[in-house]
């Protein structure tokens, strides 16, 4: 709108009308901040979890979902994050996932240009209200609500790499000490490249761009007082305290 009206042109009219939000970003190992555009998550992409979602991986092609850019809480390296409990659900749920953070986009990538465009991974937490997803299933309505919330997108420090992940990269995460989620890049149904060639034929990505890209086996409900640390070899750690309301 902002936009739109400086073709009118008068000069008050280009004066933000109320306060222009900060831009959203995630620390950068070893400095820097990385600025986010959006925020992309694939579903169902370890053949575990999507089994234990009542998917059947062998059969079904991949979907997408988004999350605001504001939805992200960015970790400093070593901080522990504070998440607060959110509204309205009784199920929250940790989904451990590896990001790809973009440094250039474009639309209908080939694989070639897919892997160019990644500028560094990440250690992120899908976070999910549960039963709000569950009664989105049953109504054939969108996951928004319960994908998309305040918060709902936990993310440690951005390292910088352009090389593929090695296929036994870790990709697990404990609650409160004890084993929760386990699995390795190379289990991905989709591999990083073909889910950025992918949302490409529907999106034309940009720098800055995120992608979640799914979680592996093992998900299940958080409460106020949990201590999560998500691990990603050679990428690095996620330390979130679950905090009431
Ligand atoms: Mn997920």
């Amino acid at each position: 709108m902002i936009n739109e009206s400086r073709r009118g042109g008068t000069q008050a009219s280009e004066v933000f009308v109320i306060p222009a939000q900060q831009p959203v970003s995630v620390a950068v190992a070893g400095g820097g901040r990385f600025p986010v555009r959006r925020v992309f998550c694939i579903a169902r992409n370890y053949a575990a979890h999507a089994r234990e979602m009542g998917g059947n991986p062998e059969r079904e092609q991949p979907f997408f979902f988004c999350k605001p850019a504001d939805a992200v809480l960015s970790a400093a390296e070593g901080e522990s994050l504070r998440f607060r409990y959110p509204l309205a659900s009784q199920d929250v749920h940790h989904e451990v996932e590896l990001v790809v953070a973009l440094g250039a986009g474009g639309e209908n990538l080939d694989a070639q240009a897919a892997r160019a465009s990644i500028w560094g991974y990440a250690v992120g937490l899908d976070m999910t209200r549960r039963d709000l997803q569950a009664e989105a299933k049953a109504m054939a309505r969108p996951w928004d609500i319960a994908k998309a919330f305040d918060q709902s997108a936990p993310v440690s420090a951005i390292r910088r790499a352009t090389d593929p992940l090695p296929d036994d990269t870790r990709v697990a995460l404990t609650v409160n000490g004890k084993p929760r989620q386990s699995g390795v890049v190379g289990d991905m149904i989709w591999t990083i490249p073909e889910i950025i060639m992918l949302l490409s034929r529907y999106y034309c990505l940009a720098p800055g761009d995120l992608i979640f890209t799914g979680t592996p086996e093992g998900v299940g409900a958080v409460l106020p007082g949990d201590e999560l640390t998500a691990t990603i070899d050679g990428v690095g750690e996620l330390y979130v305290e679950v905090v009431a309301r």
